[in-house]
């Protein structure tokens, strides 16, 4: 590959992961994420169709993108997703494409998922408990997500990781039980901390806790030995002593890793986010529904690669980022 032809930001950072949210809608209203009652989605003539998001990640590609994660809102709505996959994992020069989903549709989807090219898979999953999980994603079933769950795991996804939102009163008491259920599955377990986003931002800010005290205590019970595994991007990941199980802890806010972040993030709509806590984006679609060619398109790719901030402003400003986390994808 022609190196100059690389997307490097102001900082030096090569962009190489593109995360797309194929769509805004879910299937779940977590707390955290879509407050209940929410409507105002995007409408499906503005969505970008799996023609056009074909064209923006083989430009990507050309320059030097390889890892693409399928993300949304809930990705398993989209109604093509499997096409979509399968156009995506064509594209020469892509050698990574996971997806991030809730589950709540995976039984029915992960062999096709698996045979389209999609081979790591996260998945959502706060609770275990049925009446805890119902609340916390506004109807949800965990039945229907412990079965996706054994579906992917025998379409041969691997790693399956579970991707745990840790909050005060609501599920902090039982992350030993998620953790001890992951170990015995075979599941990596990653915990999130609470971003203030959207108009969720202030009940994300009154559950947040920082992700140390919840390390110290797992300590306190399990060996942890810090470990380093492969893509293994914003998490921190320990080996459990005896074992090969991990557990990640992603800490947007306590210890904030924007220095390697080498990720954007499309959104349905065509918008290019350069920075999840941070309100950049960069219009693709007119462009690509003008007719503009690919020089054309590297040169709007790389001016949206230069509106990339050095490091986001949750801290500074946790009530500034306005829009919903559906329409970024996490
Ligand atoms: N529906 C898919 C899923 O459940 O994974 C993909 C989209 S979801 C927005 C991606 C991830 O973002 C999920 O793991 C979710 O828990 C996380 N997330 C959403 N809102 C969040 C918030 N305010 N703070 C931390 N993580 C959040």
């Amino acid at each position: 590959m022609n190196r100059e032809n690389n997307l490097t930001d102001r900082y030096g950072r090569h962009i190489r992961y593109l995360r797309i949210s194929v769509t805004d809608r879910c299937d779940l209203r977590c707390q955290y994420c879509l407050p209940s009652g929410f409507t105002d989605f995007s409408e499906p003539e503005g969505w970008l169709s799996a023609g056009e998001i074909e064209r923006i990640v083989n430009q990507f590609s050309r320059m030097g993108v390889n890892h693409l994660r399928l993300t949304g809102g809930e990705p398993l709505v989209r109604r093509d997703i499997v096409e979509l996959a399968q156009r995506l994992s064509a594209i020469p020069g892509i050698d990574d494409l996971s997806i991030s989903t809730n589950a709540i549709r995976l039984a029915r989807l992960a062999v096709p998922l698996h045979r389209a090219g999609v081979r790591r898979i996260n998945v959502s999953l706060d609770s275990l408990n049925p009446a805890t999980y119902k609340v916390i994603t506004g109807g949800g079933r965990l039945e229907k997500v412990l079965q996706g769950l054994e579906a992917a795991k025998e379409a041969g996804f691997a790693p399956v990781k579970l991707n745990t939102v840790v909050m005060r009163g609501v599920n902090d008491g039982e992350i030993e039980d998620i953790f001890e259920f992951a170990v015995a599955k075979g599941y990596t377990l990653r915990l999130i901390e609470t971003m203030p986003v959207g108009a969720t931002g202030q009940d994300a800010q009154d559950r947040f806790i920082d992700l140390e005290t919840i390390r110290k205590r797992l300590a306190s019970r399990y060996e942890l030995i810090p470990d380093i595994l492969p893509g293994a991007g914003p998490a921190r990941y320990y080996r459990v002593a005896g074992s090969h199980a991990h557990i990640g802890f992603i800490t947007p806010l306590s210890q904030h890793f924007c220095q390697t972040c080498n990720r954007v993030r499309l959104s349905v709509e065509g918008d290019l986010f350069t920075c999840l806590g941070d309100e950049h984006r960069y219009p693709l679609r007119p462009h690509l529904r003008a007719g503009c060619g690919d020089e054309a398109l590297s040169h709007h790719l790389r001016k949206a690669i230069d509106l990339k901030p050095e490091s986001h402003e949750f801290n500074d400003q946790p009530t500034r980022v306005v829009r919903f986390m559906s329409t970024t994808g996490g």
